[in-house]
């Protein structure tokens, strides 16, 4: 197997504002024509450091591929540090200059001088268009290695790796591919998961599995192996599907998407919509569905109710059930979700009402303490939940078993109608 290695470049890539992503898509595209990464180095602009780096790259790995640095300023000096660790010159190259020239007047504005640096390429490379910004990238084969170089930007370097990287790659690999399916399960524990999932992915000779527990759900991930895109595909959807039959509703994507992706799908087939009543989840749930491009056709309104007041002024809370049981209570919850559902007129009301800590908790609700409740036609059904974790993980699992309450009420939804329509 071919062994591949990323060097994400950038200063701010080592600050805690900013993540190396590209190599995480990178790693993802490479998998999939079965080249395994076997290295990352982050390194931020400084030359020595890179240019060690760079050389010692070229030493062990076969398939190096590098972003950020290209940009016109002095920091940038990606293109500098390649050239002189493959001990190669820098070659000027005008038509770089006047393309450059070009996309500026084109904005409307003149080119800064500075960045004729961009114009400048590793001899002997391939120069790789970027239409999406001003530097170009580079392919330098030698010895049968491959080194490309890309720009810092997403949206500049997936387009370039997938248009004029990938394609010399993939004829390297020769027949093998790589596919992935994530198997999503919500409400059950990465060991009772496991003693259901193994039994049946162990079958599959051609997989390789990993599971995690990743903040509010258990994630299966299986990788696929085959000759074909086609075959590799075909295993790991069979797996996939197979997990999933054997973990029953407890799953909620075989692709892994997103429990709000998920719902916000169930919502927009039915033609059934939505709408939310928080506390102290402060919005959360308002958010995750609306994070969803398309989510007007089914996401109707969803308030903050987060003093006593709002729940009574603007969802109709009884002021007696706030003094009889508290704010955090079955009876508040039902009334929410009641309350919201009556107000918004939609297919489902959701509501949440809880502790999310640190202080607040008492011996008979604990920080944690969280009660869900759902609305509709039927009626109202509330859930009292005791989640673990700090502030921040209690809101977002409060977030996620209400949406996953949500997911199972339109299942119970479709069960309920077929039985009727049978009956
Ligand atoms: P540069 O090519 O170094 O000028 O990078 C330009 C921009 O690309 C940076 O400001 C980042 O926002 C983004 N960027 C650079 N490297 C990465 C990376 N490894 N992962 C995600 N974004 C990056
Ligand atoms: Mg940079």
């Amino acid at each position: 197997m071919l062994s591949a290695e990323i060097i994400a470049i950038g200063s701010e890539l080592l600050t805690p504002e900013k993540s190396d992503t590209n190599s995480v898509w990178l790693t993802e595209r490479l998998n999939e024509i079965g080249i395994e990464v076997k290295m990352k180095t982050i390194v931020g602009d400084d030359a020595a450091r890179l240019e060690k780096c760079i050389r010692d790259a070229v030493s062990r790995s076969e398939i190096i591929l590098m972003t950020g640095g290209l940009g016109p300023t002095t920091d940038d000096i990606t293109r500098e540090c390649a050239a002189n660790a493959l001990g190669r010159e820098l070659e000027y190259h005008d038509e770089i200059e006047q393309h450059l020239r070009e996309r500026f007047r084109a904005w409307g504005r003149e080119m800064p001088e500075i960045n004729k640096r961009q114009a400048f390429v590793v001899a002997g490379a391939a120069i790789l268009p970027n239409p999406n910004g001003s530097a170009c990238g580079m392919l330098i084969a030698e010895n049968g290695k491959y080194l490309a170089i890309f720009p810092g930007p997403p949206k500049e370097n997936q387009p370039m790796f997938l248009n004029h990287v990938l394609p010399h790659l993939d004829k390297l690999t020769g027949d093998v591919y790589v596919r992935r399916r994530v198997v999503k399960v919500s409400g059950k524990g990465e060991s009772a998961v496991d003693e259901v999932a193994a039994p049946i992915y162990s079958k599959f000779s051609d997989i390789t599995t990993s599971i995690l527990f990743n903040k509010s759900e258990v994630e299966i991930h299986l990788a696929a192996r085959a000759d074909s895109p086609e075959k590799a595909e075909k295993i790991a959807a069979e797996a996939a599907e197979e997990v999933a039959a054997a973990l029953g509703s407890a799953v909620f994507s075989t692709n892994g998407e997103t429990m709000e992706a998920v719902v916000g799908k169930m919502l927009a087939e039915r033609g059934e919509t939505v709408s939310t009543a928080e506390s102290c989840t402060g919005g959360l749930i308002a958010e995750r569905l609306t994070d969803i491009p398309g989510s007007s056709a089914y996401f109707m309104a969803g308030v903050v109710t987060y003093s006593n007041q709002a729940k009574i002024r603007d969802l109709g809370v009884p002021v007696e059930i706030i003094e009889k049981h508290g704010a955090v209570s079955a009876e508040c919850a039902e009334a929410m979700a009641a309350g919201m559902l009556e107000r918004a007129k939609t297919t489902y009301a959701v509501s949440v009402t809880g502790i999310a800590g640190p202080d607040g908790g008492s011996d008979e609700k604990p920080v944690g303490t969280v009660f869900i409740g759902i609305a509709d036609a039927h009626g109202v059904q509330t859930k009292r939940l005791q989640i673990p974790g700090d502030r921040f993980l209690i809101r977002w699992r409060a977030s996620q078993a209400a949406l996953d309450i949500l997911r199972r009420r339109i299942i119970h939804h479709d069960t309920s109608a077929e039985t009727a329509s049978k009956g």
